[in-house]
């Protein structure tokens, strides 16, 4: 079966806001930050909240095991030139893991982090000693890492980065990946490929750790290194080449997330997913989102 989700908001009523939102998508999973993905201000999660949230995915048909949680983006284990930041990054995970393992969630996505100034393979290796300071045998959450279009000084722009990363971590089996197509595109890895992409990945990581995919047209081309998120169908990857990773015979049993741009003020995920599961394109997807969510108050 399509495990299938979008990006949702985690609003006043956290995890229930992000299964309701989730639910009326018509999706089976979703991905969510535990508060503002630009920020590391967090509240405390509320155990009646979690309960309920756990009442309506079993209701709704999410399985907890498919959802996703995302690091904020701000936090940088690559660099340690100013070391109390690091640290203050290194401490934050460790409380994210927490938090996520509160919930029962199993998978937290993470931006490897920039080098900025420094050779990239002190930044990788900077990665991996964070890793191992954040990650611990108790730990029932996997951390992915998440493939970077190598805009700016980005880690993990190649197979072979993230490989580097992986391989300087201890406890193997806490690690993994979740690949992201806008990213691969922006990186110049080429989509209409993506056979050949994954035949490398198996050789050089395995496909066994692949555990998410961000399903992402591009504003930009091939090897642009710019990362700027494009509707489905509407970028220069194009419709048919993310239904070919969607339906992927290697990736069936990985959760698909949805991290598309909103139409004006609306979300796209209805519509998008409702595209992925009918294997057609929606010429009029803008237009179909706003006139469904023209009269709706909770999205
Ligand atoms: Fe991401
Ligand atoms: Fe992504
Ligand atoms: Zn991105």
């Amino acid at each position: 079966m399509l495990i299938i989700g979008s990006h949702v908001n985690f609003g006043s009523n956290q995890l229930v806001g992000a299964v309701n939102r989730a639910l009326s998508y018509g999706a089976n999973t979703f991905m969510f930050y535990t508060g503002a993905p630009q920020n590391t201000i967090r509240k405390k999660l509320e155990p009646a909240y979690i309960n309920e949230a756990k009442k309506l995915m079993q209701e709704g048909g999410i399985n907890l095991e498919n959802v996703i949680c995302h690091a904020p983006y701000i936090v940088n284990l690559a660099n340690k030139e100013k070391e109390e930041a690091w640290h203050f990054s290194i401490n934050f995970l460790k409380q994210e893991i927490q938090r996520v393992e509160e919930l029962g969630v199993k998978y937290l996505v993470l931006h490897p982090g920039n080098a900025l100034k420094i050779e990239r393979d002190v930044a990788l290796n900077n990665i991996s000693e964070a890793l191992n300071a954040i990650i611990n045998e108790d730990s029932k959450v996997m951390i992915l890492l998440e493939t970077m279009a190598g805009k700016g000084t980005e880690c993990g722009k190649t197979t072979e980065e993230i490989k580097t990363i992986m391989d300087g971590v201890l406890l193997q089996d806490k690690v993994g990946v979740c690949l992201d197509t806008c990213h691969l595109n922006d990186a110049g890895y080429d989509i209409n490929e993506f056979d050949e992409y994954l035949k490398e990945f198996a050789s050089i990581i395995g496909i066994d750790k692949i555990k998410c995919v961000h399903i992402n047209d591009s504003k930009n081309g091939l090897g642009s290194h710019k990362d700027r998120h494009a509707n489905l169908g509407y970028g220069t990857i194009g419709f048919t080449n993310l239904v070919k990773v969607v339906y992927h015979e290697l990736l069936k049993d990985v959760p698909k997330i949805l991290e598309t741009p909103w139409l004006g003020d609306y979300p796209p995920y209805k519509f998008e997913i409702a595209m992925l599961k009918d294997k057609t394109f929606n010429p009029n997807l803008e237009a179909d989102v706003k006139e469904f969510y023209k009269n709706e108050r909770n999205f």
